[in-house]
């Protein structure tokens, strides 16, 4: 039987599918990879873990691998406004939310849900406007900053 994890892969993998992107073997191991775990990973970490595995493998494939990943909620991007410190957290397509960082000591806070109501996406839809993909990041103090 195939495990949880497995099952979440294939489910990422046929969204990709779904958007006509190829799947290659790089992509399938970004996904298995970050899959399912809490972390978060930097560029830099993903190229990392993987290079051995895929020597030519280069920084900015996995860059734009984990934009692809992040425009189809597979992964979400944390710490918007801060490009040198960016990191993606692996999030469950069915599960999009958002995130609180905390301007002090950089740490950032999965909140649960999506604040935008579905008044907002029918009046995009409304202008014709197809929406895709949205990012939205609360700035402040953690409970420790405080
Ligand atoms: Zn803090
Ligand atoms: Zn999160
Ligand atoms: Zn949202």
């Amino acid at each position: 039987m195939a495990s949880q994890a497995e099952k979440t892969v294939s489910h990422c993998i046929a969204l990709l599918r779904e958007a006509g992107l190829r799947v290659t073997p790089q992509r399938t191991d970004i996904i298995r990879l970050m899959a399912g775990r809490a972390r978060r990973y930097s560029v830099q970490e993903v190229h990392r873990s993987l290079s051995k595995k895929h020597p030519g493998l280069s920084l900015d494939t996995v860059y734009r691998t984990l934009n692809t990943l992040a425009r189809l909620d597979i992964v979400s991007r944390v710490n918007l406004q801060n490009t040198e410190v960016v990191q993606y957290e692996f999030q469950d397509p069915e599960h999009h939310h958002h995130h609180a960082i905390c301007m002090e000591c950089g740490k950032s806070i999965c909140l649960d849900e999506c604040p935008l109501p579905a008044a907002f996406f029918d009046s995009l839809r409304r202008m014709k406007f197809k929406p895709e993909h949205h990012a939205f990041e609360v700035y402040g103090r953690c409970a420790a900053c405080a």
